[in-house]
């Protein structure tokens, strides 16, 4: 079935319940042909909260002078490796803020040790770094990496992704090309109900997803967080005609469409979605178009510093719980754990 971009916002605006329920089974047959029951899981290490940035959506940003900022250190990076080794995850995604107090060389050799010490695909999702430093991530050994482009609309984008003071802004759909050209797996993605994002423009970040070819989509609701310049106001602005709600059911039809347009790509369902729905968010999403799972391997004490939005779900379990809890689930609906990387089928 191919999507042209007004179907999609067809799908996006569509009311009648049991015609998105239609939408739903598709994603989840389409999710079923093309990848399988299997659902992978990436462990997390949020490396750093520390960022340059002023995203105006996002809790870890330079300006919230509120929130205590750590980084952690090789062995605490090292062990949380070991650790997802032991539970089995094929994958660890080392995500932090835009902290260029992580030099280039620490994270390469980081990477160069997972690599020779474990079978584990290394995914990195550190913000707009140089093509230098993003080549010699890829050369150490670096499989893929996550840079969500949040929304193709250029206006919307700069205004809540401002300039950092001295550095460049990069497109980030275009950093997406680059970053397959040097030899990664791309993950793109969007979150759902920023305001002042649009309908229309959310259709169109979609069919993005399927021009990019992407790997990898991360789709979730925005969530406002009181520290932020998006998330303090009551009244953001004046409302936009056509704006997307930050819905739970708006981001399962994200997730579905996601699919659709890019059969093949590994779809996490994420901690957001699980966050405003800590009940069933996750297994939803794994039945309208989701495959994989990304559970938080970072240390306890500094995974509620990783607040980029608040009441982050899953923050108290330790691993061994976290890996229970979420196992259960993925039988519950009739899936099982995949093994192995889990890399981009083709
Ligand atoms: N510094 C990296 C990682 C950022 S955190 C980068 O910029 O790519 C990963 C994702 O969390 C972001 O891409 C964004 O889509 C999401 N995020 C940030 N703040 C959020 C919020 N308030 N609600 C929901 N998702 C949020």
């Amino acid at each position: 079935m191919h999507l042209s971009e007004s179907d999609i916002l067809r799908w996006l605006r569509e009311t009648n319940e049991s015609r998105i329920q239609t939408l739903y089974d598709t994603a989840d047959r389409v999710r079923l042909e093309n990848v399988g029951d299997a659902v992978h899981l990436r462990g997390l290490i949020e490396i750093s909260n520390i960022c340059c940035r002023q995203c105006t959506y996002c809790g870890i940003r330079a300006g919230n002078y509120r929130l205590r900022r750590y980084r952690l250190t090789r062995d605490d990076i090292l062990a949380c490796v070991q650790r997802a080794v032991t539970l089995g995850y094929g994958t660890v995604v080392m995500q932090g803020g835009e902290d260029y107090g992580i030099s280039a060389r620490w994270i390469a050799e980081i990477i160069r040790t997972i690599k020779r010490q474990t079978p584990l695909a290394v995914t990195l999702s550190l913000g707009e770094r140089s093509d230098d430093e993003l080549l010699q991530w890829a050369e150490a050994g670096a499989d893929r990496y996550l840079l969500r482009f949040e929304s193709s609309d250029a206006v919307l984008f700069a205004r809540i992704h401002p300039p950092a003071t001295g550095r460049e802004t990069v497109d980030r759909i275009e950093q997406l090309k680059r970053l397959r050209s040097f030899g990664y797996e791309i993950g793109g993605g969007v979150m759902v109900g920023i305001p002042r994002q649009t309908l229309s423009s959310l259709a169109h970040d979609i069919a993005i997803f399927r021009e990019l070819d992407l790997d990898m989509i991360g789709i979730g609701p925005y969530i406002p967080h009181p520290e932020t310049p998006l998330g303090a106001k009551k009244h953001p602005g004046d409302p936009v005609e056509d704006q997307v709600p930050n819905t739970e059911q708006m981001t399962y039809r994200v997730v579905a469409l996601a699919r659709l347009v890019c059969p093949q790509a590994n779809i996490p369902t994420t901690t957001a979605l699980a966050t405003i729905n800590l009940a069933h968010g996750r297994e939803l999403g794994l039945q309208r178009g989701a495959n994989v799972i990304m559970p938080n391997l970072t240390p306890p004490e500094y995974r509620r510093l990783y607040e980029i939005y608040p009441e982050k779900a899953c923050v108290h379990e330790t691993d061994e719980q976290y890996y229970a809890h979420i196992a259960a689930r993925v039988r519950s609906v009739g899936r099982f754990v995949g093994t192995g990387p889990g890399d981009r089928r083709r």
